[in-house]
C-alpha cells in the first residue's frame, strides 16, 4: 500500500498541531507551600531539572526536585511576594547566564545582573550555567605554564592551563591572597580571570574588587560575588555560572583563570538546599549528589585540541579546613577530584612564612609538564635542600651534636626557606624567580645572616635590572639555563654579594 503525498501531509499537520496544544496545556503551574527560600509547585508535569521558571513579579527559580505530583524549586531572590496558588510559568530555558567580553572589569550576581552600579552589561551573548564538559577527544594533555608568580608555587608545585589545583586550608591562612596574587601576575599574559565569590562577607569582595582596579586587574577579571547575605539558591549556582562565563573565553580559543573561593560554603548552601527539599541527608548531613556536584564543576576545566582553537579553563577552587583536618568529607572529594593541591598551614602562617605553603604536603600531578626547562633546573635541587631540612630540623630539635655536613644542610635549607618567603601583591616573572633560586641552591647565601636574606633579594632584582637586564631577559627568552648563562649568573651573584655585604656591613 502506497502513502500518498497529501496523506503523508495531513498526518504531519495533525502531529504538529497535538504537540502544539501539549506543550500550551502543561507550561503552567500553582504554588503550593512556599518558605525557606523553597516553592514546591503542583501542575509542571513536563518541567526540565535545571529549567528556570518565572514567578509573578519577575521572580525566577530553578527547578532542583522532580517529583511524583509536585516539583521541587529554588527561588532565585525574595520570596516576600510570593504566595500559595500563585502561577509558576515555565520558560522552556535551562538557567543561563549572560557572558562574552563586555563582562570584563564588571562584578556580577550569580545571574550575570551587574551589582557594581556600573550600568546594564552590552552583551546578547548567554550560556547555560550547566553544560556537559568537553569530552576525552576534544582534549589535550596540559603544556603551557599558568605562571602564579608565587615562587614557591611556579618553582615546586607548577600549575598548567587547563588544570585543576585545589588551594586547602584553614581560615585566615592566606588562601585568597595566592588565588589574588594570581590573577594579578596575568596581566599581559593573555589570561582571562574569573573570581567567584561563595558566601563571603561583602566587604571582602569590595576589598578585592578594590584590590585588583588597583593593579590594574580588573580590565582582564570577572567578579561573580554570591556574598553571605545572598540567598543560599544563589550561592548555589554561582560556581557554574561562573564556569559558564569563562567556557565561552576557552571555546573561543582563550586561556581563562578561575578561582571558586569558597566551595566549603558552596557545599553548605547545597546542604540547606537539599535538606530544606527534604531530600536524605548523607554524610555529615550532605547529600549524596554532592560529590558529583563537584566533579561536574571541575570536569568542566580543560585544555582544548589546537583543532578547537586551543583554549584552556585553570579552575582553583579553594576549600576551607578546620583545625587541619583533610579527612573530612568535603576535602576529600575535592582532593580526589582535581589535579594537586597547595596545602597552607597555620603554624607556619603565624611563624612568619608566608605564603605558608606545606611543601611536603602540597603536590602538582601534572603542571610539571608545562614548566619552563629553566625552573626545572633549578627547582629538583630546591626540593632536595628543602626535603633534607625538614628531616634534619626535627632532630636539631634535641639538641644533638651536628656534624659539619649536617650543620650545612641545615643552613641551606633554612635559607631557602627564607628565599621562598614571598609579600602579597608582588608576584615575580619566571626569570627573576630562577634567578633568585639558582642562587640560593648553588649556595650563594650560605653565609648570610638569615635576617638579611629578603633585602638580599630585593636589592639583587634591583642590581640586575639596573646592570644586567640582558641576564633575565636571556633566562625568559631560552627558558633554559645553559652553561654560559650559569657561568654568568655566578659571576654577577658574587659581584653583587661583596658589593652588598660591605654596605650593609656583613
Ligand atoms: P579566609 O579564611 O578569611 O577566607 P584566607 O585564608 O583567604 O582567609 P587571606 O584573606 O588571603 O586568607 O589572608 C589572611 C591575612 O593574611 C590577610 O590579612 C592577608 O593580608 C595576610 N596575608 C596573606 N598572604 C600573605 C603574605 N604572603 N604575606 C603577608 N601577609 C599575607
Ligand atoms: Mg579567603
Amino acid at each position: 500500500m502506497a502513502l500518498r503525498p497529501e496523506e503523508v501531509t495531513a498526518i504531519i499537520k495533525k502531529e504538529l498541531e497535538k504537540y502544539r496544544t501539549r506543550l500550551r496545556v502543561e507550561s503552567i503551574g500553582t504554588v503550593l507551600q512556599v518558605g525557606d527560600g523553597i516553592a514546591l509547585v503542583y501542575g509542571l508535569d513536563d518541567v526540565m531539572m535545571g529549567e528556570l521558571v518565572q514567578f509573578p513579579g519577575d521572580i525566577m527559580g530553578i527547578v532542583l526536585n522532580l517529583e511524583e505530583d509536585k516539583v521541587g524549586i529554588v527561588i532565585l531572590g525574595s520570596e516576600k511576594n510570593i504566595r500559595e496558588g500563585d502561577t509558576v510559568k515555565r520558560t522552556g530555558k535551562i538557567s543561563q547566564v549572560p557572558v562574552g567580553e563586555a563582562l570584563l572589569g564588571r562584578v556580577v550576581n550569580p545571574l550575570g545582573i551587574p551589582i557594581d552600579g556600573k550600568g546594564p552589561i552590552a552583551t546578547n551573548r548567554h550560556r547555560p550555567v550547566e553544560s556537559p564538559a568537553p569530552g576525552i577527544v576534544q582534549r589535550q594533555p596540559v603544556k603551557e605554564p599558568l605562571q602564579t608568580g608565587i615562587k614557591a608555587i611556579d618553582s615546586m608545585i607548577p600549575i598548567g592551563r587547563g588544570q585543576r589545583e585545589l588551594i586547602i586550608a584553614d581560615r585566615q591562612t592566606g588562601k585568597t591572597a595566592i588565588a589574588i596574587d594570581t590573577i594579578i601576575n596575568q596581566k599581559g599574559k593573555g589570561v582571562y580571570c574569573i573570581y567567584v565569590a561563595i558566601g563571603q562577607k561583602m566587604s571582602s569582595v569590595v576589598t578585592v574588587n578594590e584590590t585588583l582596579k588597583k593593579h590594574g586587574a580588573m580590565e582582564y577579571t570577572i567578579i561573580v560575588s554570591a556574598s553571605s547575605r545572598a540567598a543560599a539558591s544563589l550561592q548555589f549556582i554561582a560556581p557554574y555560572a561562573g564556569c559558564a562565563m569563562a567556557e565561552e573565553f576557552m571555546y573561543s580559543g582563550k586561556h581563562v583563570y578561575v578561582v571558586y573561593d569558597d566551595l566549603s560554603k558552596h557545599a553548605q548552601a547545597y546542604r540547606q538546599l537539599s535538606l530544606l527539599l527534604r531530600r536524605p541527608p548523607g554524610r555529615e548531613a550532605y547529600p549524596g549528589d554532592i560529590f558529583y556536584l563537584h566533579s561536574r564543576l571541575l570536569e568542566r576545566s580543560a585544555k582544548l585540541t589546537d583543532e578547537l582553537g586551543g583554549g584552556s579553563l585553570t579552575a582553583i577552587p579553594v576549600i576551607e579546613t578546620q583545625a587541619g583536618d583533610l579527612t573530612s568529607y568535603i576535602p576529600t572529594n575535592l582532593i580526589s577530584i582535581t589535579d594537586g593541591q597547595i596545602y597552607l598551614e597555620n603554624d607556619l602562617f603565624y611563624s612568619g612564612v608566608r605564603p605558608a605553603i606545606n611543601v611536603g604536603l602540597s603536590v602538582s600531578r601534572v603542571g610539571g609538564n608545562a614548566q619552563t626547562k629553566a625552573m626545572k633546573q633549578v627547582a629538583g635541587r630546591l626540593r632536595i635542600d628543602l626535603a633534607q631540612y625538614r628531616e634534619l630540623a626535627a632532630f636539631t630539635q634535641f639538641g644533638t651534636e651536628l656534624d659539619k655536613a649536617t650543620q650545612a644542610q641545615l643552613t641551606r635549607g633554612s635559607h631557602m626557606v627564607e628565599i621562598l618567603k614571598q609579600p602579597q601583591y608582588s608576584p615575580l616573572p619566571m626569570a627573576k624567580q630562577v634567578m633568585i633560586i639558582y642562587a640560593g641552591t648553588n649556595g650563594h647565601l650560605d653565609d648570610l645572616p638569615l635576617a638579611s636574606v629578603l633585602k638580599f633579594e630585593s636589592e639583587f632584582y634591583d642590581y640586575m635590572d639596573r646592570n644586567h637586564p640582558d641576564i633575565e631577559k636571556n633566562i625568559e627568552k631560552k627558558a633554559i639555563l645553559d652553561d654560559a648563562i650559569k657561568a654568568r649568573l655566578d659571576e654577577v651573584i658574587s659581584e653583587f654579594k661583596t658589593g652588598f655585604k660591605a654596605a650593609h656591613k656583613l
